[in-house]
């Protein structure tokens, strides 16, 4: 469609130019009339045709050019008829031929509209047009005024036309200046534009003589006019025109270097080879004062110009854009000068503030809430650290807070803590995000890197003794730090050379001490450090994210064991296997459809599988936790809270999820029989599980007396080393399914 459309464009160019060479032959006079009457009508018919074609956003502009061309083809043709006549009719053909170019100063004046009138683009105009009028003036306006055969209006015409020119010359610059000049309808309207000068100049030359109609041929330009606004209203970059973005930074370009120069000269070369009588010397001196000023102005304002487009760059490169706060790099400059200007005043502190988990409200309420949530913590932190500390953003949802602090940093960091854990309210939740926050005064730092690292060890450290907390450096800290960076790398190396293995503990009915299942529980036997305990590697692969490799190699080595005690007829009856899951693995949208397979893959009923989970995973995220959990209750595993009593013990979600059993945590199982222990704790468990029809499992059972507690108080089922540890599989089969269960003669 385009194409045919530029195709009409250059069909209407193309016979336009045609019939202007046929024109410059001079023929026939009646040929050379009907030459430009086609033309003429031709540029009308397109001009009206452009904007219907190719629907710009404002049609106003090529309407007024087409009326335009109407007027002045009136003025055109009428122009040899008029000259001949006497009163008011002779001014007819210059009445027509203005008001077309009233029409076409309006259009030009609608399309640069959109673009608004740039500082440079506009004093560059006015430039080159001062020049240009300065010429139209010497040269053109003043002999033509002189002319004494005319009456007084026509001179006042002859004269006026030059400066009409010099208008449209001006709005036709500030077009080119503002982004217009790549545009090919801009091009073309440009070569009819220059075509309208031309002409204009070769009727002003002819009024200089006291003539008002010469040659045939000084209406050549005009057909070049006609016929390349035509084209231009055709093609379909006239769209374009109407809708382009202003540049912002108008650089003196070569091209725009070749008008300028010029139209600065102009004065003085005119005054130079004219030597102009006195009143025009006038004319000369004022264009000159004018144009200085004018060059001045551009100067002062491109400097400027630069000044703040390099502000802006600066401002860009130190602050991050969706807060307006300094960022890393803004604060790495603001904390080497604090550091730099040690002598007296209070010690310098940063604080480290990174959100909990953060990454969930992204996921969840997707990002754009996640950045309102972002400007709401920068917001709080601000305020509270005040004028006196400087505060960054320094990372996704990581913030830093420095300032001259001394002994006060902590009290800071927690008001700071305490402030952000706080609800916010955005699109009708309340969103509840706490903080962790790592602390560290300068002391032997050097630079900001050396603060800024140590601040963040110690938010490390906060993170992994449980979220929400100040925690502030302490020089072991780095040790502790880079030997969980050590056991991170080398785990995920264990992972692909067959360090882990995973080890079955036995689970009991504690009347009839029979093994009623086993809880899967990975090893690691490193080559160089011996056996690394879960305690130590679990934490960093939980912050790391590699516990999902982790968790499903366990899920999957122990569905295999299982499978393999079924084959071999070894499992009583009851019979479960269970397994651990982190907060990482039930969030996966994988897990359910791989655990479905894998079971099915293994021959293994569903309902043989128990996935441990914690407290805190059903805190975490309620919404996806309840979600992923009742699929699983679907698929018809049974799911057992872990670690029970450690964490939140909340009556509410344990009705409102859909697990089966509580594990009671080993702390309460070996405070039975403590004065004032756990026996008050496991029986209200116990009673409440009831209540909620859920079986109670203690785990950590250690002596005979603590078993007999359990059984008194109704627990279901126990595990422990009363029982044994975890051994491997085969270990597993000959101590505690091939035989009746004995307790084990002592504590692993
Ligand atoms: P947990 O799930 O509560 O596992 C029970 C822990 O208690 C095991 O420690 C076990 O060896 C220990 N234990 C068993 N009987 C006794 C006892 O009588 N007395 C005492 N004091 N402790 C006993 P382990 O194997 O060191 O595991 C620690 C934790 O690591 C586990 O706690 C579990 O949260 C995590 N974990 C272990 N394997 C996995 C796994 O495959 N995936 C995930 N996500 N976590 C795992
Ligand atoms: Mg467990
Ligand atoms: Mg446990």
């Amino acid at each position: 469609m385009t194409r045919r459309y530029r195709s009409a464009s250059f069909a209407c160019g193309s016979i336009g130019a045609f019939l202007t060479v046929v024109y410059t032959f001079r023929l026939d006079s009646g040929l050379d009339d009907l030459i430009v009457l086609v033309v003429a009508v031709g540029s009308c018919a397109a001009l009206a045709a452009g904007p219907r074609l190719h629907r710009p956003p404002d049609p106003w502009p090529w309407r007024l050019l087409a009326g335009a061309a109407i007027l002045s083809v009136c003025g055109l043709i009428g122009r040899p008829w008029a000259v001949g006549q006497h009163g008011a009719a002779v001014y007819s053909a210059e009445a027509f031929t203005l008001s077309g170019y009233a029409l076409l100063i309006t259009s030009l004046a609608l399309m640069l509209r959109p673009r608004g009138l740039g500082r440079h683009a506009l004093t560059d105009g006015f430039i080159i047009s001062l020049g240009a009028a300065v010429a139209a003036t010497l040269l053109f306006a003043v002999p033509g005024a002189q002319v004494r055969t005319w009456p007084m209006l026509l001179s006042v015409l002859a004269g006026l036309y030059p400066f009409v020119d010099v208008v449209l010359l001006l709005l036709l610059l500030n077009l080119a200046f503002s982004s217009a000049a790549d545009v090919v309808s801009f091009r073309l309207i440009t070569v009819g534009m220059i075509g309208l000068f031309l002409g204009d100049g070769g009727y002003a030359w002819l009024g200089t003589l006291g003539q008002l109609h010469g040659s045939a041929l000084l209406d050549l330009p005009y057909l070049v006019t006609y016929t390349a606004f035509g084209a231009a209203a055709l093609h379909p970059s006239m769209v374009e025109l109407s809708s382009v973005t202003p540049r912002t930074v108008q650089s003196w370009s070569v091209p725009r270097l070749a008008l300028i120069v010029p139209a600065l000269l102009s004065p003085t070369l005119l005054a130079l080879l004219q030597d102009p009588p006195p009143a025009d010397r006038v004319v000369v001196v004022v264009a000159t004062v004018g144009l200085v000023a004018a060059l001045l102005n551009r100067a002062t304002s491109a400097v400027h110009g630069y000044a703040r487009a390099q502000q802006v760059l600066l401002d860009q490169a130190t602050h991050d854009a969706l807060t307006g706060l300094p960022n890393r790099a803004g604060l790495a400059d603001h904390v080497q000068a604090l550091l730099r200007d040690r002598e007296g005043g209070p010690a310098v502190s940063l604080l480290y503030v990174d959100l909990d988990e953060f990454k969930l409200v992204n996921d969840h309420w997707g990002h754009e809430t996640g950045d309102r949530l972002l400007v709401e913590i920068a917001g709080r932190l601000t305020g509270i650290a005040g004028p006196h500390c400087f505060t960054a953003r320094i990372g996704g949802d990581e913030f830093a807070v420095v300032g001259r602090l001394g002994e006060g940093p902590a009290c800071l960091a927690e008001t700071l803590r305490e402030a952000l854990a706080l609800p916010v309210q955005l699109s009708g939740l309340d969103l509840v995000v706490t903080a962790s926050v790592g602390i560290a005064t300068a002391g032997d730092q050097r630079t900001a890197e050396a603060l800024l690292r140590d601040a963040d060890t110690a938010l490390y450290r906060a993170k992994a003794d449980g979220r929400n907390r100040c925690t502030a450096f302490q020089a072991g800290m780095r040790q502790t730090v880079r030997a969980r960076v050590e056991t991170e790398l080398q785990l995920r190396q264990a992972l692909g050379q067959d360090q882990l293995w995973v080890a079955y503990q036995p689970v009991i009915d504690p009347r009839s001490e029979r093994t009623v299942g086993a809880e899967a529980l990975v090893r690691w036997n490193h080559p160089d450090r011996g056996p690394i305990p879960p305690g130590e590697f679990i934490p960093v692969a939980e912050e790391t994210g590699l516990i999902t490799q982790v968790g499903s190699w366990v899920l999957e080595k122990s569905l295999e064991q299982l499978a393999g005690w079924r084959r071999d007829d070894l499992l009583p009856d009851p019979f479960t296997l269970s397994v651990n899951m982190s907060a990482h693995q039930v969030h996966d949208p994988h897990l359910l459809p791989w655990l479905r397979s894998a079971l099915d893959r293994h021959r293994i009923p569903v309902d043989r599988l128990v996935l441990e989970i914690t407290e805190s995973v059903m805190m975490a995220d309620t919404e996806t936790a309840a979600d992923v959990l009742s699929g699983m209750r679907a698929l018809g595993l049974r799911l057992s809270v872990d670690d029970f009593g450690t964490g939140y013990s909340s009556l509410s979600y344990l009705s409102r999820f859909p697990v089966d059993e509580v594990k009671i945590d080993r702390s309460f199982v070996h405070r039975l029989g403590e004065a004032g222990g756990g026996e008050a704790i496991v029986r209200a468990v116990v009673a409440m599980a009831e209540a909620l029809g859920l079986e109670v499992v203690a785990e950590g059972v250690e002596t005979p007396a603590q078993c007999e507690a359990l059984c008194h108080l109704g627990v279901h089922r126990a595990q422990g080393w009363l029982w044994g540890a975890a051994v491997d599989g085969e270990e597993f089969a000959r101590r505690h399914l091939a035989a009746p269960v004995t307790r084990a003669a002592g504590n692993p």
